[in-house]
């Protein structure tokens, strides 16, 4: 076991190469909206019996600028987590940078290079209720697998155990109401890989009605809600299938922890009668509210998590089929993403995902 007071071991040349390999993959990753949204998706390398993982809260776009892999004791971790216990700094060898909540899963992982993202495309496919099916169809040939929604940390960890029993070659793990893993050897055998399934799950995404900006613009004028300045996001509003799917409920974690457990979807009389209890949750004013057949505004004290969640969330609508049969997330499943069930671990998760966030929505009101 390593101590706390022990000096990790000097790094050498070809373990400070992989190092930085890694960083500027977890760049690039981090780079593409359709992979990562804000500080969703974690990296991982295994070198020497050290698990490098990003630190919680972290950027992956930021990791050539910042420090944001954490050394921990695989061994310790393991331990750990066959003893269903809390990964905690305990187990890191530098302390200012806390361990991401999916450590368990990068841990059990076989491979040397993890790569966990909230792949647009795959988790148009992880939410339907036939995904295991479809995606049969699309990944033949590849040694992958199908996880069913698992809490994240040590539940999702052991389905990925499960799953690779008698399967030790699994490289590819598309997680249910979630997103996707993908591992390999090194990082340019991961990236092949993890370019290879986005090409296999691609999905164009649909047209949608332009928004009526006429409406749009008197909301703009009496409130403080401003235009978005990414244009797919109107199809929230505008596009019919959408609505539709919006109204369904929750379709995987970050959608109920930075946009809420109902979306704000109202006809545009009920916004522009500034009626602003109508348009408060329980936790304040929503940070955006969708205009049904007129577009999307923003809460000007949106925060850049909130908005990268809601522009991934529009590409996954706008790539679901009309057709296909959803699987939202169960109420106790919701709960405990909100810290209101058996886990209760929203704090960890709004940390994990959201270093900046300290609060809930703001309780002001922004239409008056
Ligand atoms: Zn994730």
């Amino acid at each position: 076991m390593v101590k706390n007071s022990e000096q990790p071991k000097p790094l050498s040349t070809r373990d400070q190469r992989e190092l930085v390999s890694l960083r500027d993959l977890s760049a690039r990753v981090g780079s593409d909206p359709l992979l990562v949204q804000a500080s969703n998706g974690n990296t991982s390398i295994k070198l020497d019996g050290i698990l490098w993982i990003k630190a919680s809260g972290k950027w992956l776009s930021h990791a050539m600028q910042e420090e944001m892999l954490v050394p921990l004791d695989l061994a310790e971790v393991k331990a750990s987590i066959q003893k269903d216990a809390q990964i905690t700094s305990r187990c890191a060898l530098k302390h200012e940078l806390r361990p991401s909540i999916e450590t368990a899963m990068h841990a059990v992982l076989r491979h040397r290079v993890v790569l966990h993202v909230h792949s647009i495309n795959a988790i148009a496919w992880a939410i339907r209720q036939d995904a295991p099916g479809q995606l049969k169809e699309r990944l033949a040939g590849l040694h992958w697998r199908w996880i069913p929604y698992a809490a994240s940390g040590i539940p999702l960890a052991r389905e990925i155990e499960r799953a690779m029993t008698g399967a030790p070659e699994t490289d590819v793990f598309i997680l249910g109401n979630h997103g996707l893993v993908v591992c390999g050897r090194d990082c340019h055998t991961a990236e092949k890989l993890l370019c290879e399934i986005e090409r296999r799950l691609a999905i164009t995404p649909r047209r949608f009605p332009r928004p009526d900006t006429t409406v749009l613009a008197m909301i703009a004028r009496f409130s403080r809600w401003r235009f978005p300045d990414v244009a797919s996001l109107h199809a929230l509003g505008t596009d019919a299938v959408s609505r539709r799917i919006l109204r369904g409920g929750v379709l995987y974690p970050c959608q109920a922890i930075f946009l809420g457990q109902t979306m704000p979807l109202l006809p545009p009389a009920v916004v522009l009668s500034r009626s602003t209890e109508r348009l408060k949750g329980k936790g304040g004013t929503p940070a955006f509210v969708a205009v049904e057949r007129s577009g999307v505004m923003l809460n000007e004290k949106m925060t850049s998590a909130e908005r990268a969640t809601l522009i991934g969330l529009a590409q996954v609508t706008q790539r679901t089929e009309e057709s296909a049969r959803l699987r939202y997330l169960a109420e106790a499943e919701v709960a405990d993403v909100l810290g209101k069930g058996a886990q209760g671990y929203k704090e960890v998760l709004v940390r994990e995902l959201d270093g900046e966030r300290k609060t809930a929505y703001p309780q002001n009101a922004y239409i008056s």
